[in-house]
């Protein structure tokens, strides 16, 4: 089912719940991703999410001690944990897609792909620049911004494919979700500009909004209101991930570009060892829950990275 039939079919009586989740890195087993899905599950989540990784420069040694750049992968798998997802919990999977290192031609068999595997749903994503390097560049033949590969993701729905002149080509029937930034997109010269590139993407068949995390609901609920006012009717669905370290008071401002409210930096700084960050960034996140969902917000997306235990104690709380 798609992830907007369900939106629809709470109708504003219920607010959802969803949970994201990373392939495991290369080499692991995927029980390692069940050990971790398997006690979120219980939630009744009505879709869960798997992210995209482009492939990273590493340098590799040579048996003659010089090295060789390569280009690796490091979570790949993103499809095939789509499906075996929902196998396994008969839960709809949303697929990431991402521009950055893809050609058209590798979207669209990875479009053809989820589709054969009865894959329904996708989020359209542009991704980001490589660590090593400053800005994003498109692959060749690929695309530059999201809204490229979501013209491209609609084009399928139409049965228009790269090749246009196939013969009955089958449509697909992919529910296509964008990203949306409470705090601005990092690179946007300001909001309006933002608003008015997602405003474009909706125009473009975007079906729903998933935000970036933010740990001040005021931000969320401003963002939806500029958004409605700029004529962007669609759900947003907000975006939460807890804080369970120290070291992410200065790791996601850096990551994700938002900011983390005095309130809870002073108190996550008075905290002696991660194990106390941790119930002070699940207590934020429970409080941040329980205000979006009394708000009457479509669905609450939680990040799960490597803290379901987290996640699941907020989420009894709200169940
Ligand atoms: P875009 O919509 O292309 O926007 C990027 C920037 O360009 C923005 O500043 C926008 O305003 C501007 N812009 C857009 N269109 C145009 C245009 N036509 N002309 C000029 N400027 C334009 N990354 C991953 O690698 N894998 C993932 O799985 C992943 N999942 C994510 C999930 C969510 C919910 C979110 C919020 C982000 C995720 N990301 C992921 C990160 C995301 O790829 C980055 O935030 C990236 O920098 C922007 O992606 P976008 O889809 O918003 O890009």
């Amino acid at each position: 089912m798609k992830v907007i039939d369900h939106i629809n079919q709470a109708a504003g009586n219920s607010t959802l719940i969803s949970f994201e989740i990373l392939p495991p890195l290369k080499g692991k087993s995927i029980n390692a991703l069940w050990e971790h899905l398997d006690p979120l599950v219980e939630f009744k989540p009505v879709y869960i999410n798997v992210t995209y990784h482009r492939s990273e420069s590493m340098f590799k040694k040579k048996q003659d001690g010089s090295f060789e750049k390569v280009e690796v992968r490091k979570r790949p798998g993103t499809v095939g944990i789509c499906a075996a997802i929902q196998n396994r919990y008969k839960v709809d999977a949303v697929a990431h897609l991402i521009c950055g290192g893809f050609s058209k031609q590798e979207t669209e068999d990875a479009l053809i792909d989820l589709n054969f595997l009865g894959v329904d749903n996708v989020l359209a994503l542009r991704g980001d620049a490589p660590k090593n390097e400053s800005s994003f560049e498109p692959e060749p033949g690929g695309h530059k911004y999201a809204i490229e590969l979501l013209q491209q993701i609609s084009n399928m729905n139409n049965g228009i494919y790269l090749e246009e002149d196939l013969k009955n080509a089958v449509k697909t029937n992919f529910c296509i979700g964008v990203a949306g930034y409470p705090e601005k997109h990092f690179e946007s010269p300001n909001m309006q500009t933002d608003l008015y590139h997602l405003k474009l993407k909706v125009e473009s068949g975007a079906d729903y909004v998933v935000t970036q995390l933010f740990y001040d609901n005021k931000k969320y609920f401003e963002y939806v209101a500029a958004c409605r006012s700029y004529g962007i009717n669609i759900p947003i669905i907000p975006g939460l991930k807890p804080i369970t370290s120290k070291k992410q008071l200065t790791v996601i401002p850096r990551t994700f570009h938002v900011d983390i409210p005095e309130e809870l930096s002073s108190e996550i700084l008075r905290c002696k060892t991660d194990a106390d960050v941790e119930i002070v960034g699940a207590e934020w996140l429970l409080q941040q829950s329980k205000e979006l969902k009394a708000a009457g917000v479509p669905v609450l997306h939680y990040y799960t990275l490597g803290k379901p235990h987290v996640i699941a104690n907020v989420v009894k709380e709200l169940v």
